[in-house]
C-alpha cells in the first residue's frame, strides 16, 4: 500500500482527513491531517471476506417426510371424496400403495411425496438447511440444548 500524500510504501496506513479529503496516509504524514481511524488500514481484511464467500453455500438442504404423512394423505383424500382406489387411479399408483401410505406402513419417497403434494395440495416434505449451528426449530428429535453445546465444541 502507498501513502496518498508522500507515496511511501508501507503496510501501516491510516485513514485520515487532510484538508477536507479522506486519504490513506503513512505515519509520517499523519501529522498533516486528522486521523479518523487509529487502526492501520489493512488490505488483508478485504482478502478474508473474499475467501469467506465461497464457503457459505455449503449448507445442505435436507428433505424430510413429515411424520404424520399418513394422516395428512388420508384426510385430504377423504375431503376430495375419493376412495383409495379412485385416488390411486388418479395418480397412477396401486391401491395397495395408497393403503400402505395411509396406514403409515409405507413411507413415501421424496418423489412420490412430491407427486402426492401436488395432487392433494398438502405439505408432506419439510425442508431445512443443515448447518453446524442448528436453530432450535430444526433440531432433531431428542436433541437437547446440552447436546447442541457439546456438538459445537
Ligand atoms: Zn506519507
Amino acid at each position: 500500500m502507498q501513502c496518498d500524500l508522500c507515496g511511501a510504501k508501507t503496510e501501516n496506513l491510516f485513514r485520515a482527513i487532510v484538508e477536507g479529503t479522506e486519504l490513506n496516509i503513512c505515519k509520517d504524514c499523519a501529522k498533516y491531517g486528522k486521523i479518523i481511524e487509529k487502526k492501520p488500514v489493512k488490505v488483508i481484511e478485504e482478502k478474508k471476506e473474499y475467501v469467506r464467500k465461497p464457503a457459505e453455500p455449503e449448507k445442505e438442504i435436507i428433505q424430510v417426510i413429515v411424520p404424520d404423512f399418513a394422516q395428512r394423505i388420508r384426510n385430504k383424500r377423504e375431503s376430495f371424496k375419493l376412495k383409495q382406489k379412485e385416488f390411486a387411479k388418479k395418480i397412477s399408483e396401486k391401491e395397495s400403495l395408497i393403503h400402505n401410505l395411509e396406514t403409515g406402513s409405507f413411507k413415501p419417497s421424496i418423489s412420490l411425496a412430491r407427486k402426492l403434494e401436488k395432487f392433494l395440495k398438502i405439505k408432506l416434505i419439510e425442508e431445512y438447511e443443515e448447518e453446524h449451528e442448528q436453530s432450535s426449530e430444526t433440531k432433531p428429535e431428542g436433541f437437547t440444548i446440552g447436546d447442541l453445546i457439546k456438538v459445537k465444541k
